[in-house]
Order: structure tokens, then sequence, then C-alpha cells
């Protein structure tokens, strides 16, 4: 373990506090995964990058993380609330498609995504509709106990058992209360305006595609019921962070702890990790508008996703962030500095332990608070611009990659170089400039051509044909 402190801001408390896990050297971490229904757009990939550098500095730092992550492909409405479409269904319909061809295809596109910007994968990654009968579980528990009633054939989350229901906003209640919003329709079922959806069996969408049998009738599940349930699935009933995007806070996370709290009959997680939003000029990018950008599209515009995860590795989490490909363009020519600084580091001498140790507790201290990756960065500037060996520098890069994941290390990988292949061309230049002394440009071109076809490029320069691979 390196000797150090983590300090975070929680949600909870609204401080920034020391980071003390459960179980000594253990962390249990969830992550609230995507909606499938659509590509993931950069500014879902925003949160998702942010919590891996929170990951990987964990891990770095000495603890055994655990991380859960789960995929929505079920319950999520329109409106966060209950009120609104499945998104599932909305994105089935947009494409003509059935909901699990939709949640099939974009999952894989959302884990494509992670892999091109080194967001590495949570330990466990489980889909909602893979768990039903453990939702169903829950909902019983919560009805056993008191804490859920039934009401035209749904089941409803009674809000009015707990002793606070807003634990993790200041909103006020007459903002947040769905019912008195002008644009949603009250639901007359809901005892208080407050209360949520567990399940559903009765609502206004006859097409819901996916249903499933239970002791309420035929329906589905509640979008926030699915991370209370698989959480604690894979968790257990005590948990250190749990993760999401700030739009989470209300209503999802709110109706997490009072679901969660309410079927284990303690305290469920102590520190809530939320990641500011990624924004437009117009606003807070979203996949409802219809409007936004992924990391395909930067990758057809010629940007490394390299580029965009250091983009948002400059800033910190908690503050908004806007989008521009100004922006964007400013931080490809530093990441291209970077990479030829470092490749220009030599392989020479040896690697010096104590300095190895002094800047890994810098860098560690930068991330220790807050996840501070802007420090963190600087600490690697730092240190490159000290005084000491090439090989000191270019393994203390390899390690703070392991939590940056900026693909820092590629700068130090050689070309491999085919000697056969090499020696066949340097003959076939050799013949191509005998050819040309004798004049003889018919042959000239077709060594060309025939090497072309190969796979190889010549550029004849002052100083002689150079070639390269395609
Ligand atoms: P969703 O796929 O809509 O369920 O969202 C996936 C994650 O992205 C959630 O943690 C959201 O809170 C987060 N998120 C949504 N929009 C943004 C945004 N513009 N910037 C950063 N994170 C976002
Ligand atoms: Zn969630």
């Amino acid at each position: 373990m390196i000797e150090t402190k983590t300090y975070l801001y929680n949600t909870l408390t609204k401080k920034v506090e020391e980071f003390i896990p459960n179980e000594e050297g253990k962390v249990a971490m969830y992550t609230c995964g995507p909606t499938v229904y659509h590509y993931a757009h950069i500014g879902n990939l925003r949160s998702y990058i942010m919590e891996d550098v929170l990951e990987k500095y964990l891990r770095f730092v000495g603890y055994d993380v655990k991380r859960v992550m789960n995929i929505t492909d079920v319950g999520h409405l329109t409106s966060d609330g209950d009120t609104g479409e499945d998104k599932m269904l909305a994105g089935a319909k947009r494409e003509h498609k059935s909901v699990m061809d939709i949640a099939r295809y974009y999952t894989d596109a959302f884990m494509q995504d992670c892999e091109k910007l080194c967001i590495k994968k949570p330990d466990v990654v489980e889909p909602a509709t893979n768990c039903i009968a453990e939702f169903i579980h829950m909902i019983e528990v919560l009805l056993e106990k008191g804490y859920a009633y039934i009401a035209g054939e749904n089941v409803y989350f009674d809000t009015s058992k707990l002793k606070q229901y807003y634990v993790l906003s200041a909103q006020k209640e007459e903002e947040l209360q769905v019912g008195v919003r002008e644009d949603v329709e009250e639901d007359t079922n809901k005892k208080n305006k407050t209360d949520f959806v567990l399940w559903f069996t009765k609502s206004k969408f006859d097409n819901q595609e996916l249903k499933w049998d239970s002791p309420w009738g035929v329906g589905y599940p509640g979008w926030h019921i699915e991370c209370s349930c698989i959480s604690i699935k894979h968790l257990g009933e005590y948990m250190d962070i749990h993760c999401g995007g700030v739009d989470n806070i209300f209503p999802h996370h709110t109706n997490e702890i009072a679901q969660s709290e309410s079927y284990i009959g303690h305290k469920w997680c102590n520190y809530w990790f939320h990641v500011n939003h990624l924004n437009t000029k117009g606003g807070k990018m979203s996949k409802s508008s219809g409007e936004f950008l992924t990391v395909s599209l930067l990758e057809e515009k010629g940007y490394d996703p390299m580029v965009y995860r250091m983009f948002c590795l400059s800033s910190h989490y908690r503050k908004p962030l806007e989008f521009s490909y100004e922006g964007l363009d400013n931080v490809a020519a530093t990441y291209d500095k970077l990479i030829k600084r470092l490749q220009n580091l030599s392989e020479e001498g040896e690697i010096e332990t104590d300095k190895v140790r002094e800047y890994e507790k810098k860098f560690s201290e930068a991330l220790g608070n807050d996840i501070n990756t802007s420090s963190a960065i600087t600490v690697l500037y730092d240190m490159l611009k000290e005084e000491m060996e090439d090989a000191t520098k270019r393994h203390l890069t390899a390690r703070f990659d392991e939590v940056l994941s900026l693909g820092l290390t590629k700068a130090f990988e050689k070309e491999e170089v085919d000697e056969e292949l090499a020696a066949y061309v340097e003959r076939m230049i050799e013949e191509r400039k005998q050819a040309k002394k004798e004049k003889n440009f018919a042959r000239a071109d077709e060594i060309r051509d025939q090497l072309g076809k190969e796979g190889i490029v010549l550029k004849d320069t002052r100083e002689g044909t150079l070639w390269s691979k395609e």
C-alpha cells in the first residue's frame, strides 16, 4: 500500500471527507451503468472516465476493489421518474427492432467505446433483465415490512414511512415532486407525491414489450430497484462508494437509498461520488435530445479517443465541463507534444527507487485530494522536468498511466523491424536506383508499383529513397 490518505467529496454529507472503507484494504464500489437504447454520448463517457480514474487510483494506492455495474435494459422511463415511455421501447420503435436486439447492440457499442477510452470493464456487469426474480424478492420484502403498497395494480414505495427521504439533495420539495410539474400527469394511485413505482403491472403503456410474471400480475420493474438489488446481490449489505452522474442524485439515487436501507434495515452506502455534466453551448449533452457526440464521431473527425480522455482529465470532475472543438484541439496539441517528449526518453540508466517512491507519493496525494486529475498530470510534467535517469522517468510514466490510462506507454514501444523485409526492400530500392541510372524508367516504376502492392510506400528525398509500411 502507498501510505497516503484519500479525501473525496461525499454528496451524502456535502463535504470533502477522508475515505475509510468498511473493511480494511477493500473497497466495494458500484456504478450506475448505461441505459442501452442508444449510443453512449461523450457526456455519459465523461462520467465513466472519471469513475475509472477513481477505481484505478484506489487500486494504485493498494486497495482491493470490487466494482459492479448494471446495464439498464428495462424500466428506465423517459422522465427518470414514473412517467413517460420506457426508453428501451422508444429505442426499439425508432429502429424497428426488438428491445433485446437494441439492448445487445448498444451494450456492445458501449463496451467498445469504453475499450477505446481505456475504461476498465467492472468486475461484474449485470443486465437488469437477468435479475427479475431478485427484484421481485426485494419488492416482496418491502411489502412485508410495510414500506410498499399496491395501488391500481402497481407496487409503490411509501416514502412517508421514512424518517428522511431527501438524504442526498437539498432541493425544495415542491420543485421535485413529479406530480406538481405542469407537464406531468399526476398518478392518483400514489399516497404521497414522492412515492415511486417498484413494479408496474398496469400503466398507460400496454405495449411494453418485456413483461414478466409476478405476484402482482404480469409487468416489469421500476428503474431504481435494479441498482439497489444488483449492488446488494454482488457487494452485500455494506457498500463503500456509489457513483453516477449528478443527474442521478434525484430521483434515482435518492430512491435507491430509500429502498435499500428499508430492505436491509441499516445504513447502506457511505460515500456518494457524482460526476458533473459535460455541456455544450446549448446545455447538458443528452441522448434524448437526439443531438449528441459519440467517440466514433470524434474518431471520424480525426481525434484519438485518448485526446478526449485527456480533455476530461484536464478539469475537475465536480465542475461542469463545456465541450468545444477548440478546447479539444488544444488538448490534441498538448497530447502530441507529450508523446513526442516521451519518445525521446532513452532506455539508459538504472531506475532510482527513492525517486520512484517520492513521485508515486506526490501522484497519489494529487489524486487523493478529491481526484484532482489535472494536479496529477502536473506531477507527471514535474517529474519529466526533473534531473533523473530516463529509465526512472519511463518507469514512473508507466506507473502513472496505470491510473491516467492515456496510452502513454505506446511512446516506448519500438516498431518491430522485420529484418528479412527490410533487406528485400533495400534490394529493390537499389535495383530501382540502378534502373533509373540506366534510364530504364519503366522498370523503376514497375518496382515502385510492385512494392506498393505489397504495402510498402517509397518516398524519394534528397538524402535518398525512404520507405515505410502503409
Ligand atoms: P444513462 O445511459 O442515461 O443512464 O446515463 C449513463 C450515465 O451518464 C449516468 O451516470 C448519467 O448520470 C451520466 N450522464 C448523463 N448525461 C451526462 C452528461 N451530459 N455529462 C456527464 N454524465 C452524464
Ligand atoms: Zn443506478
